[in-house]
């Protein structure tokens, strides 16, 4: 997949503070914030600060402590919004196929209702 990065693509602009968020947590490598459009009752997007389309773009050329900072604060956001006990669910969409709206590497955290079998 290209991984050829827009740097006006909607996240970027939350990043750079051209567009406000809502946000949950931020770390040094790491931005989580509220889903403008919420899917269900915990609706949150958790995006690296470099520039990254998608997760095979981040894991191929992230630096180790970008790794792990990303990972840690999937996690910890996942602690703060209490999700474990009942359960919950990531989802990263990548490229067409994938149906990615916007062209910077995203998971979506999502609980708070039954989320059904389908991945859709
Ligand atoms: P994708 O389809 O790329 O996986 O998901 C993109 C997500 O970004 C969608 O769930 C959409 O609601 C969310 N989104 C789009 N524009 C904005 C925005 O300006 N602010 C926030 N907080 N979320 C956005």
């Amino acid at each position: 997949m290209a991984h050829t990065y827009d740097p006006e693509n909607i996240f970027a602009k939350i990043l750079r503070g051209e567009l406000p968020n809502k946000t949950v947590l931020e770390t040094a490598h790491t931005l989580a914030f509220h889903d403008i459009y919420p899917q269900a009752p915990v609706h949150v997007l958790v995006i690296p600060k470099g520039p990254y389309v998608s997760y095979d773009h981040f894991a191929a050329e992230a630096s180790d402590a970008e790794v792990l900072d990303y990972t840690r604060t999937i996690s910890k956001v996942c602690e703060m919004l209490e999700v474990g006990e009942k359960g919950f669910r990531l989802i990263s969409n990548a490229g067409e196929l994938g149906v990615q709206e916007v062209p910077h590497l995203h998971v979506h955290i999502l609980s708070g209702r039954p989320l059904g079998r389908m991945l859709n």
